[in-house]
């Protein structure tokens, strides 16, 4: 068990969590009679739902709530589904809860047995995985990825989740990065791990690189910079640039999931309590955060608050009945009189964001825009897309701006008007063609 005060991070340099040399296994926590999971709401909604109320489902399984959906989840118990219903995410995002009611007796779903390792089949079978794999940027024929990364520090303080995989799953991670290779046809992979400790990796088939241990040094856009010397332009990602990102507990699902022909469906993820404890634990995917807190009898006051992820970067939860899902690397529980609360008060002007901003931006400038609603003119005159999103800002303010909320808020919006421009001008296009194929 680690033990650091929250208020530590006040220190004028801020640091990951480094492990001890022998790391404890994680505590397994068992979900009480349910768990939920957040299928993306993105198919054809009008098609016949796949399933309902009342099937029955096993462990591994692979669910997609429409014939034909490109989203699905993966049943991570045996069990009836209890219920199906909406749930919106950060921002609106949509998404369908599908809670489901265990059954003692575990049945394994075969499907992926056998499978052999293509991009298809990943994609078709282990998204759905612990560690949360995207692989669009490696199916996209427009994107040229020449580099993988793979991320064996967390990107947030506290949380030591991934350092915690570098360290116990090196076989699985050596298995994933040789399936990441066959099935992208990209040579190099490169691990970076947490501070100078790149020795005793000699044989896992990628270049090993260590990170700074500086908060925030593990953001890709960082990375970027101080591993392969490569700054991204604004308003570009490093996708763009031909290198994509995947965390370590990903690359070790991947490889476990072809090594025990079963797909993966527990998460490693760091717990930390009001007082500073930390735990590593291990607990199955769509267990409700309550069933955690109760397994430690920890209590939740009024206006204490939950965070998913970690301190600088994670996302406020006002629910216990929230599961983990596959990406929940952290949950950060601080005391009501612990949490940084926003504030109504306006920026003084006293210019900590910008000192502190390792982008350099304006912040004060900045959130003016963003206060305002004004997100193009944010993004087109004060840098709005050059912002790493390491949340520094909203850490700093004296007048509790809630900067960095202000920030993904623009940043989901602009991308959501561009998407729905792209749609508009693809239909616009399809409907001029279909005319004149029409008149010839
Ligand atoms: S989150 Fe704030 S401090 Fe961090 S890069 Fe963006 S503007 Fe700068
Ligand atoms: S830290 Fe807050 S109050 Fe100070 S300049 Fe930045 S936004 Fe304004």
């Amino acid at each position: 068990m680690l033990k650091k005060s929250f208020l530590g991070l006040t220190n004028s340099r801020i640091e990951y969590e480094l492990l001890p040399v022998k790391v404890p296994n994680p505590e397994k926590v068992a979900a009480a009679k349910t768990v939920t999971l957040f299928h993306p709401k993105n198919g054809d909604q009008s098609a016949a739902p796949a399933f309902q109320t009342g099937d029955r489902v096993k462990t591994g399984q692979k669910l997609a709530l429409y014939a034909d959906d490109p989203a699905y989840v993966i049943s991570s118990v045996t069990g009836t589904i209890s219920s199906i219903s909406p749930y919106s995410g950060d921002f609106g995002k949509a998404y369908s809860a599908i809670a489901i009611t265990i059954d003692k007796n575990e049945e394994l779903d075969q499907s992926f047995d056998n499978q052999t390792p293509s991009l298809d089949a990943v994609m078709a079978h282990l998204s759905f995985l612990p560690g949360n794999p995207v692989y669009s940027a490696l199916a996209d024929p427009g994107k040229e990825i020449h580099t993988i990364v793979i991320t064996g520090v967390n990107d947030d303080l506290l949380i030591s989740t991934r350092q915690y995989i570098v360290s116990a799953a090196l076989d699985d991670i050596k298995k994933g990065i040789g399936i990441l290779k066959d099935i992208s046809g990209v040579d190099r992979i490169i691990l970076v791990t947490a501070g100078e400790s790149i020795q005793g990796y000699g044989h896992i088939g990628a270049e090993v690189k260590g990170l700074d241990t500086g908060y925030p040094a593990a953001l890709p856009q960082l990375i970027m910079k101080d591993v392969l010397g490569e700054v991204i332009p604004a308003g570009r990602n490093c996708e763009d640039l031909g290198v994509c990102f995947i965390s370590a507990e990903a690359v070790a699902s991947i490889g476990k999931a072809y090594a025990d022909g079963r797909i993966p469906v527990t998460k490693i993820l760091t717990l930390v309590s009001k007082d500073g404890t930390q735990r590593l634990i291990e607990t199955t995917i769509g267990t409700p955060i309550r069933d955690i807190l109760d397994k430690y009898g920890l209590a939740i006051n009024e206006e204490d608050r939950i965070i998913l992820g970690g301190p600088m970067r994670g996302s406020a939860i006002y629910s216990l009945d929230h599961p983990v899902g596959p990406d929940t690397d952290g949950i950060v529980i601080l005391d009501r009189t612990d949490a940084a609360y926003t504030s109504d008060y306006p920026c003084i002007n006293c210019g900590d964001c910008v000192r502190a901003c390792p982008a350099r931006i304006q912040v004060h400038m900045l959130v003016r825009f963003l206060e305002a609603g004004q997100f193009e003119e944010a993004a087109d005159n004060y840098d709005l897309l050059s912002c790493i999103e390491c949340g520094i800002c909203s850490f700093v303010c004296v007048s509790r701006i809630p900067i960095f909320q202000y920030i993904k808020l623009a940043k989901y919006e602009l991308d959501r008007a561009q998407t729905s421009a792209a749609a508009e001008a693809t239909e616009t296009t399809e409907a001029t063609e279909a005319m004149e194929a029409t008149d010839a």
